[in-house]
């Protein structure tokens, strides 16, 4: 679907929001007292869904965002160890977050490396999500889109995101499996209610959410990228600019913003239901 589309689709779902197509019962914009989980491969995935963020945190819910890698591999400059990258994009993405609200301790990585997730010990990666399913135990989970039909094709870690994020889902709600998070943990077995799925395939996106009012934020949470949106890919200089270079990076990022119909958006294919049938 090219852009054009994009927007009448989007234009459409934003005019007629009673068309039937699966959306939440209260809008997103309404969400109010949830909690909210967020699961990505890399610092800065989470940056697809800021501006939901920020208006969820600002209306009272509590957001915990889960990153699977360290993004410690994630740039073309030859003068960054992996050490110094994962350091950088830590601090990246804490001084986003906290653009839009988010506090450090609701930031938590597990500390895989980038790059190479598919190959990482699907097991034990999907046993560190299930526990932390069963500890946030979240109203909504925000995931990667493996796609309405579980096939789809996204840049490798990206794909393992969604794949792992799916099957930690459903492993969760089963109190046999890992059940010594149960018996020894005190953890119990969650089934998680409704999903919010991002970087949805075009055609796959049900839900726009207004994020007029936080695009700002949004932007602002997007110049923190220095190491990946930018010359900072190719020779990283620091986080440091003057009050002049970050307006001007500010002003870009909120050109580069999705707008339809005069509004800031972001696009999901929300799910509400059992998690084996969630594709359908
Ligand atoms: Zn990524």
């Amino acid at each position: 679907m090219n852009k054009m589309c994009r927007s009448l689709v989007a234009a459409a779902l934003l005019v007629l929001p009673t068309m039937a197509v699966a959306q939440p019962e209260i809008p997103v914009e309404e969400w109010k007292g949830k909690t909210i989980m967020l699961v990505g491969a890399h610092p800065d995935d989470d940056s697809m869904s800021q501006g939901t963020l920020a208006l969820l945190k600002a209306n009272g819910n509590d957001i915990w965002i889960v990153l699977i890698t360290t993004g410690n591999v994630g740039t073309q400059d030859p003068d960054l160890s992996r050490f110094e990258l994962a350091t950088i994009r830590r601090q990246e993405e804490l001084a986003a977050l906290a653009d839009v609200g988010i506090p450090e301790d609701r930031y938590i990585n597990l500390g895989y490396d980038d790059g190479l997730l598919e190959f990482e010990d699907k097991k034990e990666v999907v046993g560190k999500l299930v526990r932390l399913i069963r500890k946030i135990r979240p109203d909504v989970l925000f995931a990667f889109d493996s796609g309405p039909t579980y096939r789809r094709w996204h840049k490798s870690d990206h794909r393992a995101a969604a794949y792992l994020t799916a099957d930690a889902t459903r492993v969760a709600m089963w109190r046999l499996l890992f059940e010594g998070q149960i018996i020894h943990e005190g953890l119990k077995a969650y089934r998680i209610p409704e999903f919010m799925f991002y970087d949805s395939p075009e055609e796959a996106i049900n839900t726009w959410v207004d994020i007029s009012d936080y695009a700002e934020a949004k932007a602002r949470a997007r110049t923190r990228y220095v190491s990946q949106f930018g010359p900072g890919w190719d020779k990283y200089e620091g986080p440091d600019r003057t009050p002049e270079e970050q307006a001007a990076d500010e002003k870009q990022a909120l050109e580069g913003l999705e707008k339809v119909d005069g509004k800031y958006v972001e696009g999901f294919r929300y799910y509400k239901g059992f998690p084996d049938s969630m594709g359908k």
